[in-house]
């Protein structure tokens, strides 16, 4: 990771601890001061403060939720992505049709989900029509099913090739049956890092404005940060004060960002790792990554784990250093999975983890409500 300097005046770690714990936003400088001058150890503590002050009882969150990749035909190319390919790779290429959705839903609802995580590429063709029949298609199969589905750089890419309005195709989107936007395809929000990852999606600032929008329409999402490229602990903290001001803007009843969940990039036989040497992030980096996110975070009530990336090990650790959900069981997983990261686990297995790490589980809605 490239180091960025940052002027700093003198700042004082309590101080900074007690405004954390009193609920304030940090600033930048504030932020980087903290993670480059505290220990691991005072930041997993100030974190896991803040995780109980927010969210009191000795309880972790989990969910049962699949993941279906409707296209891998992307024009994006992005520099990570072992998954997807382009629309003359005909043989590669792929469309779920609806008998696959019936029967991965069928699936899903024996293991006890109610919601998909539907994700994609930046298809060249599709445009509003193809996801309003698409939704409506899965809704006909399943009408109280959930659809946590696409993100900002898929609705702008949408809204471009259909020629419409940003707000218009989330409207669109909603009526067809979105009732979630995850927040993927943020990576890391600065264009210095998205110009060498993923120079043909859209630039930080859609991703921010699809965002935005998406929250004043009442429309609930998370927030990601994927890291340990190329990007600076700059660039990291910025994002994390990014998603804080977006969190801001939202209408005072909209639900905004539920939950923030950050991961270390996957680059196994990815170009990027051909391109560029990285260096894998150590365990301590990843977890004092966790803890930063929850006290910048101040407007965002949940941490999630990430433990589908990092393993269950480290996944329970981060229970202590911040993080009070462990995510979704997540059925089916290609994304990551195909560039290094392969970690399963059933409901048993899942509850375990929580237990072992020295938590009640409670099982979730998309909404966080209990299920
Ligand atoms: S990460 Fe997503 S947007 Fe990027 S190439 Fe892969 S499928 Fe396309």
């Amino acid at each position: 990771m490239q180091t960025h300097y940052v002027e700093t005046k003198i700042m004082d770690i309590k101080t900074l601890h007690n405004k954390a714990l009193d609920g304030s936003p940090l600033t930048l400088q504030e932020g980087v001061f903290l993670y480059t001058n505290s220990t691991a150890q005072e930041l997993f503590s100030l974190a896991n403060r803040i995780r109980f002050k927010l969210n009191p009882a000795q309880k972790v969150s989990w969910q049962i939720d699949r993941n279906v990749n409707y296209t891998n035909i992307c024009i994006s190319g992005c520099l990570f992505c072992n998954f997807h390919c382009t629309i003359s790779q005909s043989d590669k290429g792929y469309t779920a049709t609806k008998d696959e959705y019936r029967e991965k839903i069928a699936e899903l609802r024996m293991m006890g989900g109610d919601q998909i995580l539907l994700q994609g590429g930046l298809h060249p063709n599709y445009d509003i029509t193809f996801y309003e029949q698409l939704f409506t298609d899965i809704k006909s199969i399943d009408p109280e099913l959930k659809l946590n589905a696409l993100g900002p750089p898929e609705v702008a890419h949408i809204a471009r090739i259909s020629k419409i309005s940003i707000e218009e195709t989330l409207r669109r989107l909603i009526a067809a049956g979105l009732t979630s936007l995850p927040g993927a395809g943020a990576e890391i929000l600065s264009d210095r890092v998205r110009k060498v990852l993923s120079p043909a999606k859209p630039n930080s600032a859609k991703w921010v404005e699809v965002m935005k929008c998406a929250h004043r329409l009442g429309l609930g999402s998370t927030a990601t940060m994927v890291y340990g490229h190329i990007e600076t602990l700059e660039e990291r903290i910025g994002h994390l004060v990014t998603i804080r001001e977006i969190q801001d803007c939202k209408p005072k009843e909209a639900p905004g960002f539920r939950a923030f969940i950050c991961w270390p990039m996957q680059t196994e036989d990815t170009k990027l790792a051909q391109m560029f040497s990285i260096t894998p992030l150590s365990a301590v980096e990843h977890l004092k990554m966790v803890a930063i996110s929850r006290i910048m975070l101040n407007n965002i009530p949940h941490i999630q784990a990430s433990w589908l990336t990092i393993g269950p090990e480290l996944g329970k650790i981060a229970l202590h250093c911040g993080a009070d959900d462990m995510g979704s069981i997540m059925i089916e997983e290609n994304v990551v999975s195909s560039a290094g990261a392969d970690y399963r686990r059933n409901k048993e297995e899942m509850q375990k983890m929580i237990t072992d790490a020295g938590f009640e589980p409670w099982l979730r809605n998309q909404d966080y409500s209990p299920r």
